[in-house]
């Protein structure tokens, strides 16, 4: 990987100027670094491994040299990537029904001027397939899909993949894990063997590591991880087991964040502890996985807006959402894997932003926020909440160093027990 160490410019990492007045209307002044590392590779036709926190640009990264090669392609060959069939020429995989409109929009932003030219859409479950279905009539340019609304629109034949040119992976470690395996093989199988491979995450975990040598052919790897780790403040609060209602609501008020969104590991869970803020004069929305997609959507649209100010989510909200200058995460419980931490808290200080990432974590959530601590390699020095001290009988476990493991009898040295 090479670093470049002088400021660059769209122009010079060699984008067409079809799109440099676009950027200049969006205020994109200069690339950011995952995307001066990686545009000028994906424009050469190679397959990429790209890790960047999330928020860094990603989307912008791997869009522009999408739309740049729709554009460079010769007549001929668009006519047979879409033009007389239902075929799309780049296909984007994202986890998400949100991320999927979310990419599409920005997408179709980056494209706006070339609207008759680049044709994008957004296909994703939990709404109506009819418009989807006449919005991929005569093909599309580009795909931005979640996996299973995908299939159901091949096998209703809305849509043919097997002249895909480019697949993309955003959020890879996600599409790559255990719950999208299945419909993941089923997209593969229908794609061309010859395509190019692109991987977007901020996270790679050992064992996605292992499945992409199989997806992917010479791939250039970069890893940017920590470029902007700076703009991300984390913090940890240690909690008295009944008390993080409490300290939240304290929290919230005393610091009277512009917006805040919380994260907790269930459906009802949000509901409930919406109910409990509300009895201490909070008003918070929810977002979840049972909420129909027309309520979803428009929480989601108020929560951008800044009409909402407290929303309480599921993992759901975790990943690639947008949400401009969002001045704080809070896991109200901990995420389950060390991965979804970092995709929660940076929902927060994205685009080079300060931001905040809190956790609350009781005498349960000890060693497993110090699981997602090792995992993360990062150590934080455990706070308090003014009027909400921890027990004495707790503190000393919050702070002490864990206890070794007994070993089977008769073997090593024996230890002295702290
Ligand atoms: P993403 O990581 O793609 O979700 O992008 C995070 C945010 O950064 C979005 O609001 C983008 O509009 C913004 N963004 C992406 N690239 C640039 C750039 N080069 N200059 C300014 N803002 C950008």
């Amino acid at each position: 990987m090479t670093l470049m160490t002088t400021p660059t410019s769209f122009a010079n990492l060699g984008v067409t100027s079809q799109l440099l007045e676009r950027l200049e209307e969006l205020e994109y002044r200069e690339p950011t670094p995952i995307q001066t590392e990686v545009i000028p590779h994906i424009l050469q036709g190679k397959d990429l491994i790209g890790g960047a926190n999330t928020g860094s640009g990603k989307t912008a990264a791997f869009a522009l040299p999408l739309i740049q090669q729709l554009l460079e392609g010769s007549s001929s060959d668009k006519a047979s990537s879409r033009k007389g069939g239902n075929f799309v020429s780049h296909l984007v995989l994202v986890p998400t029904r949100e991320l999927a409109s979310q990419v599409a929009y920005n997408i179709k932003s980056y494209s706006y001027h070339l609207r008759s030219q680049i044709k994008t859409v957004a296909v994703f479950g939990g709404v109506s397939a009819n418009s989807q279905m006449l919005a991929l009539r005569g093909g599309a340019d580009i795909i931005v899909a979640t996996p299973g609304r995908l299939l159901d629109l091949v096998s209703s034949n809305a849509i043919k993949l097997n002249k895909v040119k480019t697949l993309v992976l955003d959020e890879a470690d996600r599409m790559l894990s255990l719950g999208f395996t299945e419909e993941l093989n089923q997209i593969l199988s229908q794609l061309p063997k010859q395509k190019q491979t692109l991987l977007f995450s901020a996270t790679f975990p050992e064992k996605v590591n292992t499945l992409t040598a199989s997806l992917l052919h010479n791939p250039v790897e970069i890893q940017l991880q920590s470029a902007d780790a700076s703009t991300l403040v984390q913090r940890v609060f240690t909690v008295n087991k009944g008390q993080k209602t409490a300290v939240l609501a304290q929290l919230i008020k005393q610091n009277q964040w512009r917006q805040a969104l919380i994260f907790v590991n269930a459906k009802n869970a949000c509901n409930h502890l919406a109910q409990k803020l509300s009895k201490r004069g909070i008003t918070a929305e929810v977002f979840h996985g049972d909420k129909g997609q027309g309520a979803r959507t428009r929480v989601l649209d108020g929560f951008k807006s800044g009409e909402i100010e407290v929303l309480i989510a599921t993992d759901i909200a975790a990943r690639g959402l947008d949400i401009d200058k969002l001045p704080v995460v809070i896991n109200f419980d901990l995420p389950r894997s060390p991965a979804d931490y970092m995709h929660r808290i940076g929902r927060s200080g994205r685009a080079g932003e300060i931001g905040l990432g809190i956790s609350l974590i009781d005498y349960d959530d000890y060693h497993h926020f110090k699981v997602i601590e090792k995992k993360n390699k990062i150590r934080l020095e455990r706070e308090q909440v003014e009027g909400f001290e921890v027990d004495e009988d707790y503190s000393e476990a919050y702070f002490a160093p864990m206890k070794p493991r007994a070993k089977p009898a008769g073997t090593g040295k024996k230890k002295n027990k702290k």
